[in-house]
């Protein structure tokens, strides 16, 4: 029987773009629709009910999510930031002290491939000493230069607390690849801290665990 009067909901889309969706399991293309029920007359809208929200739904399997979802990074997100924040940390680091000793430089070198640039070399680590500005603008990089603190406090935003402990030992530990922390390598840790978010107490604790591991290997 057909309903002569009733009322549904018709979607827009108001915007697109790449999230990241939980039931693909990856970055997925998305749609943003917003809805607006409307009052119809044997199937022709005659009048506007109001809104009826607004959602995000995967172009591939159609999962529609809150628009709040736009605020978690995707995968690729993730991975940019990591790159970034561990390439600027690694610089500033060997910038420190470092940079003449082969032990330091195949750390650095290691750290940046593990982040996600396996083809990076001292060759290339060379070139990012000699001239940072140029280096952040090396392809891996991907976007724009970022000096040391916009790098990390991206990354912060994305890393949970014990992953930052994690991210600053790994710094420390590549300080203390060419002997004990000089005054400018402790410097350079405890400002990585600062842009991670953490407490200077806690900064402390990370960094001495690190130079008894250091001591005791
Ligand atoms: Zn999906």
């Amino acid at each position: 029987m057909l309903a002569l009067v009733g009322s549904r909901v018709w979607y827009r889309t108001v915007g697109s773009g790449v999230f990241h969706c939980e039931r693909c399991g990856g970055d997925r293309p998305y749609r943003h629709r917003s809805g607006r029920r409307w009052a119809h007359l044997l199937g022709v809208p005659v009048a506007s009910l109001g809104d009826a929200g607004e959602h995000l739904r995967c172009t591939c399997c159609r999962t529609c999510y809150r628009v709040e979802l736009l605020a978690v990074p995707t995968m690729e997100q993730m991975l940019v930031a990591l790159l970034a924040g561990t390439k600027a940390a690694v610089l500033a680091m060997l910038t420190a002290g470092g940079a003449g000793s082969p032990a330091a430089r195949r750390r650095g070198i290691q750290m940046i491939r593990d982040a996600g640039a396996p083809e990076f070399d001292d060759a290339r680590l060379a070139a990012a000493l000699a001239d940072p500005e140029a280096a952040s603008l090396l392809p891996e990089a991907d976007g724009p230069a970022v000096g040391l603190r916009p790098a990390i406090e991206a990354l912060s935003v994305q890393l949970e607390i014990p992953a930052r402990d994690w991210f600053l030992a790994k710094v420390v530990e590549l300080g203390l690849a060419d002997g004990s922390l000089s005054a400018a390598e402790r410097d350079v840790a405890g400002t990585v801290a600062r842009y991670l978010g953490m407490s200077a107490a806690r900064a402390r604790g990370v960094i001495s665990l690190a130079e008894e591991a250091a001591q005791a290997g």
